[in-house]
């Protein structure tokens, strides 16, 4: 008989560490409290037009090919790549818009063109991101992190010593570029970690890399076909997915031995038990108090990654003016995010970001139609009310009004918000998070909490709570390692002698 694991939660890191458990001989079941798997890349869809309801920025390419190349597939053969040129656009105060240049050269003269002789600092920039990126996406990031001895390794380490890693990325951009609107768009990308640039290491330049030099790309079909083929490959390895099944308690033995799970509709037995749900859910409400590695104390001093205000729209007219990725940088950055993070309440001056698929994928809206998702990130754990949803639609449309010059309000005919109360009801987020647990300097590797449980044996962990951290790809990292260290501990019954 097959050595039996349940997998909790069918988002990236789940259906990743599901994938690979299956393929390594091992009997896997995903159970899934959603009706449709994902997580928070779900995908909602309402007359004719298509939301990705979580990701919408596709970056590193090539994890998500090393991903599918485990089970001997291609991305082509999966679904279609897009790279999206302009990246993106950014607009600034005063309604300058800049939309950045896919094209490497074309991006250098860009840059010299808003600083002199800020091309030539880019090319420095990127020279030195590259080789964090390659050691960091090509060696630290598939490490469990249970210990700092995994790190003990020499080209490692050297590779990293001629870099600048512990320097805050803020003052590492501003090392090299002057010009405010170029150390935006130098800082931005770390926002995806969920952390501030002037709080984050300038190991994660390695973003700027992934950003600048790697590319911002689209699946056709939106992330929902991400979902899809990550589904299709984990069933193809012999995993079963179960929709609607609230994991409730995970049953650990007296000998403090995970032995499976029990939701609504009964008890599933197991030999392992891989959580990828959010890690504090999973703490506070699956286990008894002595079966948590964390205190409540622990998670109270956590930099969570931020929350989000989303509105999902369908306009019954194209948006013109409008890119695929607009980023609202129109507002001081520092002040929302010391509104993030320092001073946590509603931003008075917010930023906003919005996605427009149909710009670049007709199936995401009916013929002469648009869809539009908005995201103002916010400060997780707030007070969510219907009236405060509606006071930052007001004010986000007015800006988006201002930018596209008109209203396109009397055009909407599909409206959907969704904030902290949705993601702590859909997902059980912590504080209603969108993504996770910040990669702060002190919230980085072993400093995370484990994806090994200290108090339970057969009992893991994945997802965007532990290692490596937020963001799609490091999800599915999060899944393959998780599963490589499970392969280690407890190999399969199968391959035993
Ligand atoms: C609005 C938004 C925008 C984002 N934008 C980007 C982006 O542009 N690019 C990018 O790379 N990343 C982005 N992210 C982050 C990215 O989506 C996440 O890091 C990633 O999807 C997390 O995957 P996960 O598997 O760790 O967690 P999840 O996707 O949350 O998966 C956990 C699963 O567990 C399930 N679950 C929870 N509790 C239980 C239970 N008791 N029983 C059974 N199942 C349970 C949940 O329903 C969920 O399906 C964004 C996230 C959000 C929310």
């Amino acid at each position: 008989m097959k050595t039996r694991a349940i997998v909790i939660g069918s988002g990236f890191a789940g259906t990743a560490a599901a994938a690979s458990l299956a393929q390594k001989g091992y009997a896997v079941t995903v159970l899934e409290k959603n009706a449709e798997p994902g997580g928070r890349a779900r995908v909602w869809k309402q007359d004719g037009f298509s939301f990705d309801m979580g990701p919408s920025f596709y970056w590193m390419p090539e994890v998500f090919e090393r991903f599918f190349a485990r089970f001997g597939v291609q991305v082509k053969d999966l679904y279609d790549l897009v790279r999206l040129d302009p990246s993106y656009s950014v607009v600034f105060p005063a309604g300058e818009e800049w939309a950045v240049p896919a094209d490497r050269k074309a991006l250098r003269s860009f840059f010299d063109g808003h600083e002199p002789g800020a091309g030539k600092a880019l090319d420095e920039f990127l020279e030195e991101a590259k080789v964090k990126y390659d050691l960091g996406m090509g060696e630290l990031v598939y490490r469990p992190s249970l210990s700092w001895s995994e790190y003990a390794h020499p080209g490692l380490i050297g590779g990293l010593l001629k870099t600048k890693v512990f320097r805050s990325l803020r003052k590492h951009v501003r090392a090299h570029f002057k010009h405010p609107h170029l150390q935006a768009l130098m800082e931005f990308p770390v926002l995806f970690l969920g952390a501030a640039p002037q709080n984050t290491p300038a190991l994660y330049s390695l973003m700027n890399y992934a950003d600048l030099e790697l590319g911002t790309w689209y699946p056709m079909g939106g992330m929902g076909s991400v979902v899809d083929a990550m589904v299709r490959v984990a069933r193809e390895q012999g995993a079963e997915f179960r929709m609607n099944e609230d994991v409730q308690e995970i049953i650990v033995d007296r000998n403090g031995r995970a032995t499976g799970v029990r939701t609504a509709s009964g008890t599933f037995s197991a030999d392992i038990v891989v959580a990828s749900a959010d890690y504090h859910h999973v703490e506070r409400d699956l286990l008894r108090e002595e079966h948590r590695s964390y205190s409540p104390d622990f998670w109270k001093k956590r930099t969570m990654a931020p929350s989000t205000l989303l509105f999902f729209l369908g306009f019954d007219r194209e948006l013109d003016g409008l890119s695929h990725h607009t980023l609202f940088f129109d507002e001081p950055l520092d002040l929302h995010s010391s509104e993030i993070y320092d001073h946590p309440q509603w931003p008075s001056r917010p930023l906003f970001y919005t996605s427009c698929t149909s710009k670049t994928d007709p199936t995401t809206a009916p013929a002469g139609h648009e869809n539009l998702v908005i995201l103002i990130p916010i400060a997780p754990g707030l007070t969510d009310t219907e009236t405060i949803r509606e006071q930052y639609f007001a004010t986000v449309m007015d800006r988006l009004a201002r930018h596209i010059g008109f209203d396109p309000r009397p055009h909407l005919v599909l409206k959907r918000s969704y904030c902290i109360n949705d993601l702590e009801a859909d997902y059980n987020a912590y504080r209603g998070n969108a993504y996770g647990l910040a990669n702060t300097i002190l919230q980085t590797g072993p400093l995370r909490p484990r994806v090994k449980s200290r108090k339970v044996s057969g009992l893991y962990f994945t997802g965007q709570l532990t290692v490596p951290g937020p963001g799609v790809p490091p999800a599915l990292i999060s899944g393959q390692v998780v599963a490589d260290l499970i392969h280690k501990e407890i190999p399969s019954r199968t391959e035993r002698p």
